[in-house]
């Protein structure tokens, strides 16, 4: 018999989520009175996540992007009809946002740098004084990688302003724009992120590197995937994931 404060402990323990400053307010943003036997993972903290982990049968959701950034100011509007779910469904709610994309087992990059099968992996992209990337070698062609990002449900969205052989691969998913910069300057010849920019064309083009954009979402659905056979294991409770995809 486990509860949602034990399974927190394990977590905010597991993914280091102290170590990393973040808008987002990681841990447990909403409690529950019952024990644990089923948790649903989702990407987002939506009330449609909600309601499938509700018919699901599950007491714990955790997500990546959670319902409380910078702390909660009003409970109103869509905010007041979450909160008022997830009490009267008695659904925890677990968040895991930065951690979950930095960690080198669980994190969204560190599983897609193995997906892409690179070596020599190493920590890359920094943000808040943290790397919440990572970088690694290769000797692959630009359409294989694509190959391996299509058959994982990602994007295929791409900037081919660089070579088709590829041999150094830096990553940040999500809205991981920015870090492109970054990626250039560690002489990447290709970058994997989730979401674009405008200004992302010329930069890439006068650089000559190239970018995939694999989505926001489906770049991020690989860390609460992750977390599935972890706690499954560790807490012998049933796990489902709850895919609610988004349309940017
Ligand atoms: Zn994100």
């Amino acid at each position: 018999m486990v509860n949602a404060k034990e399974i927190t402990e394990f977590l905010n323990e597991e993914l280091k989520i102290y170590d990393i400053e973040d808008s987002s307010c990681n841990g447990l943003q909403v409690e529950n009175t019952d024990e644990i036997k089923k948790i649903g993972f989702a990407v987002d903290a939506c009330l449609e996540s909600f309601e499938k982990a509700a018919q699901a049968g599950c007491q714990m959701l955790i997500v990546h992007h959670g319902m409380i950034w910078d702390g909660i100011k009003y409970i109103k509007g869509d905010t007041y009809n979450k909160v008022k779910f997830l009490i009267e469904n008695n659904l925890a709610l677990y968040a895991s946002h930065l951690p979950l994309d930095r960690h080198e087992t669980y994190g969204n990059n560190g599983v897609l740098a193995i997906l892409l099968g690179l070596n020599n992996i190493k920590p890359f992209g920094y943000h808040n004084g943290k790397t919440l990337g990572f970088i690694g070698e290769t000797d692959t062609t630009l359409d294989k990688i694509k190959q391996i990002i299509k058959e994982n449900g990602m994007q295929n969205s791409s900037l081919d302003f660089g070579k088709q052989e590829i041999k150094k691969v830096a990553i940040v998913s999500g809205g991981g724009s920015k870090e492109s910069y970054q990626a250039i300057a560690a002489g990447a010849d290709l970058y994997l992120t989730g979401e674009s920019a405008h200004y992302q064309h010329h930069l890439a083009k006068e650089n000559k590197i190239n970018i995939i954009f694999g989505g926001h979402y489906e770049t991020e659905v690989f860390g609460v995937k992750a977390l599935m056979p972890l706690l499954k294991k560790k807490f012998n409770v049933e796990t489902e994931f709850i895919d609610v995809p988004t349309l940017i």
